[in-house]
Parts: C-alpha cells; sequence; structure tokens
C-alpha cells in the first residue's frame, strides 16, 4: 500500500522538530506527491503546504495534519493525516478538495493558528495516540471535542524544621499537605467522565532530606471535554493563575458523516474525546467546522515514541471512511 510506503519515507527523514531543516525536508517531499498528484501547490505565510484539486468554486473542503515530530517521534503521528489525506483527495478528484500539511504542531499548532487561508470544512485523520479504541475493540473512533484544558500551579506552605526533633503530632509538612492534594486531583479527575488531571512537577523548599518542608510548588495540569465539565474540575482543583484553554466541540455535520461512514464499514461507531491538542481544535476554535476521525494505537496505545503502531488494515479502513466522508462534504 502506498500509504505505508510514504510513512516509510517520511520515517527516514528522522525527527523534524517546526521550522527545522528537517521539516523543510518533509514538507519538500509532500510537496512532491502533490505535484504528482496534480494538485495546485501553493505555501501560505506560516509555511503551510496546501495542494487543491485545480478549478475551485465549490465548498472548499481541506483534510491533512502535521510533519513535524516530537524529539524521539513513531512514525503515525501527523503523518498518517497527510499521507492517507492526500490519497483521499486524489481519489476523489473534486474541486473545492485540498490536502494540507500544517506546520510545527507538535509545539503549540504555530501552522493552523498563522495559517491566512480558512476552508470551509475541514477534517483530520490521526492515531488515537492512547488505548481507548484497542479497549474497545474498534479500528476506528470519531472525536467529539479536543479537550480544554486548565494549566497552573498550587502552593503549600508549612513550617520547616528539624526531622529528628519535631514530634509528628505538631508538625506542619508542606509536602504532606501537597501529597494529599495529589490524590485529591486524582479523585476529582476520577469523578467527572472524560476529566484527566496530572500533577507533573514537584519542588520541594528547603530540600534537605533531614528538613520536614516548608514550601511545595506543584504543576497542575487539568483537562476535560466540555466547557461544564473543564469548570467542575477547575473549581475543584483550585489553581493559582490558571491558565485557560477553551474545548473545541467537532462539527455536529461532520461529525455525522463520519459516523455514517464507519457505520457502513461495518465497524463499531465509538465516538471519544481527544486529550491531545489538534490542528483541528485551532480551526475549529476559529470557526471552521472540524472533525477528526481516529484510527486506533496498538502496542497498548502509546504515542511520542518509536513504538507508535497501527496497523494495515486499520489504516486501510480509515482511508476508505475519509475518502467516504470527504465525498459527502464536497458533494
Ligand atoms: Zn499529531
Amino acid at each position: 500500500m502506498r500509504v505505508m510506503e510514504r510513512l516509510d519515507e517520511l520515517a527516514a527523514l528522522g525527527d523534524r522538530i517546526g521550522y527545522t531543516p528537517a521539516e523543510d525536508a518533509a514538507h519538500e517531499l509532500a510537496a512532491g506527491w502533490f505535484r504528482e498528484a496534480g494538485l495546485e501547490v501553493e505555501v501560505d505565510g506560516a509555511g503551510n503546504l496546501i495542494g487543491r484539486i485545480p478549478g475551485g468554486g465549490r465548498r472548499e473542503v481541506w483534510t491533512g495534519s502535521h510533519l513535524d515530530t516530537v524529539p524521539g517521534a513513531g512514525r503515525f503521528d501527523g503523518t498518517l493525516g497527510v499521507v492517507a489525506g492526500l490519497e483521499a483527495v486524489e481519489q476523489l478528484g473534486t474541486p473545492g478538495l485540498a490536502v494540507v500539511v500544517f506546520r510545527d504542531e507538535e509545539r503549540g499548532c504555530a501552522g493552523s493558528r498563522g495559517c491566512s487561508a480558512r476552508p470551509d470544512a475541514y477534517v483530520e485523520l490521526h492515531i488515537e495516540q492512547g488505548p481507548i479504541l484497542l479497549r474497545a475493540d474498534a479500528p476506528l473512533g470519531v472525536v467529539t471535542a479536543i479537550v480544554g484544558y486548565v494549566r497552573g500551579r498550587r502552593t503549600f506552605d508549612g513550617t520547616p524544621g528539624h526531622a529528628g526533633t519535631t514530634p509528628m503530632d505538631v508538625r506542619e509538612d508542606a509536602l504532606v499537605a501537597a501529597a494529599e492534594f495529589v490524590l485529591h486531583a486524582r479523585e476529582a479527575a476520577r469523578g467527572i467522565e472524560g476529566a484527566v488531571a496530572t500533577v507533573g512537577q514537584v519542588s520541594v523548599e528547603p530540600g534537605g532530606t533531614n528538613v520536614i518542608p516548608g514550601r511545595v510548588v506543584l504543576s497542575v495540569d487539568a483537562r476535560a471535554p466540555d466547557a461544564d465539565r473543564l469548570d467542575r474540575l477547575a473549581h475543584a482543583l483550585q489553581v493559582e493563575e490558571p491558565v485557560r484553554t477553551e474545548p473545541s466541540p467537532m462539527s455536529p455535520e461532520i461529525r455525522a458523516a463520519l459516523r455514517a461512514e464507519v457505520e457502513a464499514l461495518g465497524l463499531p461507531v465509538l465516538e471519544l474525546p481527544s486529550g491531545a491538542g489538534h490542528d483541528a481544535g485551532i480551526l475549529a476554535s476559529a470557526g471552521v467546522p472540524s472533525g477528526m476521525l481516529f484510527v486506533r494505537s496498538l502496542n497498548g496505545g502509546v504515542s511520542h515514541n518509536p513504538a507508535e503502531l497501527s496497523s494495515e488494515e486499520d489504516i486501510a479502513l480509515a482511508l476508505e471512511a475519509l475518502a467516504g466522508t470527504l465525498g459527502r462534504l464536497s458533494a
């Protein structure tokens, strides 16, 4: 299958951080494939690559993803949406259809944020990067929303003191209070369907092995699929100086088209939120009706890791569902 061969070609370029020569090389490779497919190729001001079926005038429907990677990346994150997206666009050949490669997605979606043109609809095929489809025995999944998040920190103050001479009943140990918060965060997220919360950094002062901790600062990353659930989670966690990004719901029209295509393939129709950010979330926030189709991730759902894997069979199904959906949207 040509999709798998092209994924190999991209993987051979190695890691590709956004706006580096390595990402440029991937864009050049893709631009060559776009021209071979007879697409009109454009590079916009942010460096995004767009390949259009010639002869516009109809509804502009885009598919695509990104070709930059994290350090130590796998072979499917972003690349699959570009390579399979091109395949689908080429198969359909409908004017108004285009495949896009957004720049620098991994470090904050610079390309899709800076994109000067906006399509009438956007559909992104992407690997799930998690274990939900694998556990449900479903090759494909339809994304309901890109989760929103609240990030910030929590500070706990105690009284530093001698670790040997201060009795347990008079201590004010900041790290014990912080540890209780970590457990509270876990329970709060578990109590809200689709929510997650993570403490990823801990700083302990004064940081001596024989000193009772006097101050602890924790990082908090809390995510939920809609504004109501994110409100509840944020209320439970009381993050200091929170930075909040709203959830991006996917378009009901595109979700319905994706569901119909998945069902037509005789597959279970499973809908799920995306816990990771994607270009589709940026476009949806900018008012572009957007949708996402997830392909099952194998190896336990691992991603941002060379062990990232999706099967050729699942990818073939995803390509069919994507082409069908693009066909419906551009008809
Ligand atoms: Zn990605």
